[in-house]
């Protein structure tokens, strides 16, 4: 059986975007409740995700973006980075202990403290680029968690797996000139952010797919790619960028993946991981914006970690 840890922290609950957004609070609080109604968080080792430190950060992001983001953050009101992002009072801090729970959950998988992890953190993070904000994110939490393990801890290559719906630009854009991470993603397309569906490099495979996109294609995608490409890369951990709104009840997007599908590419995965590199999964919270969708897809998808 797997150890599985689950990192997170309240001051990712205190961030909000104002009362009608749909990355609220609301997305952990649901998380949380499901896994101590079940029961579930007493099976898990949790963990309190530190605050990420500057210089991890300038891993993914260049040091005038992290340090002009300690600058402007309000200390009242919001500010608005984008259309859609915007910092308010507790922004900064949650973000902080977002990208600090990545980096937590690296060192504790690669200490074989831990099988592997989730982390149930926001602000999301896979549409932050190395110099901007955008899409409700702040700092690239995948991305720092992966630098942390190649750069600080000497790993040779690992992959990042982004199963949102929308494509990871941000993710794209910091590994661009990265080789020693493989990038799998699927993503509707066209849909935010608008781009993703041109070759950037042989080590960046991201799978537009239409409207209406159901799981059995997903699945393919996995078996009949993703695998193959993985056995070739022979990384030596995996990086999930765990988003759930490809759900067909998720209104943000029109896929149509189910709760069981969320099951099988996590099985597979962990048993990919299991076979080739002693289980070594870190999973982050992206997107997912449908509650009751969100907390259920999510406990399954520690189930499957865990096998619980
Ligand atoms: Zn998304």
């Amino acid at each position: 059986m797997s150890t599985t840890a689950l990192v997170s922290h309240r001051d990712c609950w205190l961030h909000s975007m104002g009362a009608m957004h749909p990355e609220a609070p609301e997305r952990l609080s649901v998380i949380h409740d499901a896994l101590v109604g079940l029961g579930l968080d007493a099976l898990l080792d949790t963990y309190d995700a530190p605050l990420a430190e500057p210089a991890q950060l300038y891993r993914a992001h260049s040091p005038a973006y992290v340090d002009d983001l300690f600058e402007i953050a309000p200390e009242q009101g919001f500010l608005r980075l984008d259309p859609d992002t915007a910092m308010g009072v507790h922004t900064l801090r949650a973000a902080l202990r977002a990208a600090g729970a990545g980096i937590l959950a690296t060192e504790l998988v690669l200490d074989e403290r831990v099988t592997n992890a989730f982390c149930a953190v926001r602000p999301p993070g896979h549409h932050a680029e190395r110099l901007r904000a955008m899409g409700f994110c702040f700092f690239n939490n995948i991305a720092v968690a992966a630098r942390h393990a190649l750069d600080a801890r000497g790993l040779e290559r690992v992959a990042i797996i982004d199963i949102d719906v929308h494509h990871g630009n941000g993710t794209e854009n910091i590994f661009a000139a990265d080789p020693r991470v493989l990038m799998l993603s699927f993503f509707q397309h066209p849909l935010y952010p608008y781009c993703g569906f041109r070759p950037v490099a042989s080590h960046l495979h991201n799978t537009p797919v239409p409207t209406g996109t159901k799981g059995e294609r997903i699945r393919a995608l996995v078996e009949e790619q993703w695998i193959p490409l993985l056995a070739e890369h022979r990384p030596q951990m995996l990086f999930i960028s765990a988003g759930f709104d490809a759900h067909r009840e998720d209104d943000m997007a029109s896929l149509g993946l189910v709760d069981a599908d969320y099951v099988w590419i996590t099985e597979r995965l962990r048993d990919y991981a299991d076979a080739h590199f002693q289980g070594r999964i870190v999973s982050m919270l992206e997107g997912g914006y449908n509650l009751p969708v969100l907390s259920r897809c999510v406990v399954a998808h520690i189930r499957a970690l865990a096998e619980l």
